[in-house]
């Protein structure tokens, strides 16, 4: 976060206005930015929270050549460089921390507070916050995270250069991360619980032609061993019943992704997997709370998607602060 924001808001905040902001968007990813660029031109005062640099898992995606205006393809770090570069130009100020609590104590009074022991108010909040990897849910996963276990192949796979590492996983997600990997690495086992993968068929064609990368199906991750990092892992084939054993330096896990568990404490309509429901105009079950993006439920989540939600989230925003003379 610049400094210089930061102390902008701290005298803000002491001043003991009714309001810092207009809008606070939770989230610097795709949804998030759209949004937060939406509101600004609308010259609304924007804040926007996120735990991480913005980019979201946009800036997780290898190449992106789905969305509109980029013949060839992207790659997702370069594309979220580039929302992060648009969302700069405008007067919206940006703090690096992650939200812990959202409060709403009104149709136009809500309240937000961080990791770090501030509190900001506001007229609207909009929920931009993606999902989180989902995982395997065996034991030693937590016992080797961050020590070759790994959620995140565009971060942490330079550092399997030239070794034999492992995708659990059968999805786009899984299959992004299995092409980028296999750049770097010298094997790669793609293991899936099915027979089949089931990404989009361009990339179903290159990953399964990729000869590094070498399918394992019908089969699942039971144990992993090493002293202080993983240095194998033991494979169960569900057809067959018969177990494997393979040297990995690393497990990328890319089972699925999942909102997250308590939505920032609020008491929000959820559907039955815990997505946000929201309206067409993006309002939540809370009057003055929004919600854009992956985290809401929906059927496509995906950039395109999530950059619409985020302008619809903020215009019906604005219209609704308007609209009780609150502007
Ligand atoms: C590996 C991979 C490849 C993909 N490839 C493509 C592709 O090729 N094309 C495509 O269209 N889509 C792709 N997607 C999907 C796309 O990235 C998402 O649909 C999109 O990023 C969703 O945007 P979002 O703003 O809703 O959420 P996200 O991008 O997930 O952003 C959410 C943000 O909220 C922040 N956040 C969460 N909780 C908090 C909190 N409590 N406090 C502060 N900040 C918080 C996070 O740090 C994050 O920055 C891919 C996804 C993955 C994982």
């Amino acid at each position: 976060m610049q400094r210089e924001t930061q102390l902008q808001i701290e005298k803000s905040s002491s001043l003991g206005h009714t309001h810092d902001y207009d809008i606070i968007v939770v989230g610097a990813g795709p949804s998030g930015m759209s949004a937060a660029i939406c509101a600004a031109r609308a010259q609304l005062k924007v804040l926007v929270l996120d735990k991480a640099i913005p980019g979201g898992e946009a800036s997780t995606a290898y190449r992106v050549d789905n969305y509109l205006g980029f013949p060839g393809g992207v790659m997702g770090l370069d594309l979220a460089r580039q929302m992060e570069e648009h969302m700069r130009t405008f007067n919206i100020d940006f703090v690096c921390a992650t939200v812990d609590d959202v409060r709403s104590m009104g149709p136009l009074d809500q309240k937000v507070s961080t990791d770090m022991g501030r509190t900001f108010l506001t007229k609207a909040v909009i929920l931009s916050v993606g999902l989180e990897p989902k995982p395997l849910g065996r034991e030693f996963e937590k016992r080797f995270f961050g020590r070759g276990v790994s959620y995140y192949a565009q971060g942490d796979g330079r550092s399997y250069q030239g070794q034999h590492v492992a995708v659990i996983g059968g999805g786009n997600c899984a299959c992004y991360a299995a092409e980028y990997l296999a750049e770097h690495v010298d094997r790669l086992y793609l293991i899936h619980r099915s027979g089949h993968i089931k990404a989009v068929k361009s990339l179903h064609d290159k990953v399964l032609s990729n000869p590094k990368i070498q399918p394992i199906w019908n089969s699942e991750v039971e144990d992993a061993f090493g002293v202080d990092k993983i240095e194998k892992i033991k494979v169960y084939n569900t057809v067959t019943g018969q177990s494997i054993w393979l040297d990995v330096k690393c497990i990328f896990v890319y089972v699925g992704r999942m909102p997250p568990k308590e939505i920032l404490n609020l008491n929000l309509q959820l559907d039955e997997d815990g997505y946000i429901i929201t309206d067409e105009y993006m309002r939540t079950s809370l009057p003055g709370i929004y919600a854009a993006g992956d985290a809401r439920s929906k059927q496509i989540r995906q950039i395109a998607t999530a950059v619409a939600d985020g302008m619809i989230a903020a215009v019906n925003a604005g219209r609704d602060i308007s609209s009780t003379g609150a502007r």
